[in-house]
């Protein structure tokens, strides 16, 4: 067992104690963690500035993170970079546009962390699987919120995983979904003098299970 190997069941305990899905809050901080160095780098990571200008940028969500990280020169010198082959993609258009069928712009490759967040994605449901017989992580997880929908997936078509991990997960969902009952109840006219308690929210929590809280991309295998 590497190093590597011990720190995906650290995290993923860790993770745990937010009120989300536990490798969802894993890739989030991965993807703030890979925009900080590529900024705090100045952009000066040129194997990553070719693959920006090879994807023609970043996806929507990721291009307004690099924006959010605040480092407006990092943010400057990609823009440019990119804006300088879209002009050429441009040109190149146009220079083509008497042709007999016009074949338009090429699609560019896939975004470079979206493409970076799908492999830690994988090695982090692949690190989970592998530690599921291991009983703080069970622990964690069935004191958390539970794993998201889309990850629970990808995670239940390895083999091995062992039944005191599903089992975790069952009671961590099961808490979700009896504390949505009780917010319906008190919806009610009969009991709507009942005070709220921590059902207030489980609608919201609950949605970010269904759905997840990273983009299809990302958990797409
Ligand atoms: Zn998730
Ligand atoms: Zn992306």
């Amino acid at each position: 067992m590497t190093e590597r190997d011990k720190r995906i069941l650290f995290d993923f305990v860790d993770a745990c104690a937010m009120h989300r899905c536990p490798i969802c809050t894993l890739v989030q901080r991965a993807e703030q963690r890979t925009l900080a160095v590529y900024c705090a780098e100045g952009a000066g990571d040129q194997q990553r500035r070719a693959d920006v200008r090879a994807a023609r940028g970043l996806c929507a969500t990721h291009g307004s993170q690099l924006c959010d990280a605040k480092d407006a020169m990092a943010a400057a010198v990609t823009a440019y970079d990119v804006l300088t082959n879209l002009q050429r993609d441009l040109t190149a258009l146009r220079s083509n546009s008497r042709g007999w069928r016009r074949r338009g712009i090429a699609q560019p490759l896939p975004c470079p962390v979206c493409v970076d967040m799908q492999r830690y994605n994988r090695a982090i449901c692949a690190g989970i699987g592998v530690w599921s017989n291991e009983e703080s992580l069970q622990q964690a997880l069935m004191s958390s919120q539970g794993i998201c929908g889309p990850h629970l997936r990808t995670i239940s078509r390895q083999s091995g995983v062992s039944d005191g991990f599903w089992s975790a997960q069952f009671l961590a969902w099961q808490r979700l979904h009896d504390e949505l009952g009780e917010f319906i109840r008190k919806r009610d006219d009969r009991f709507r003098h009942e005070r709220q308690a921590s059902e207030a929210d489980s609608w919201k929590r609950a949605w970010h299970q269904i759905s997840g809280e990273v983009l299809n991309d990302i958990t797409k295998e």
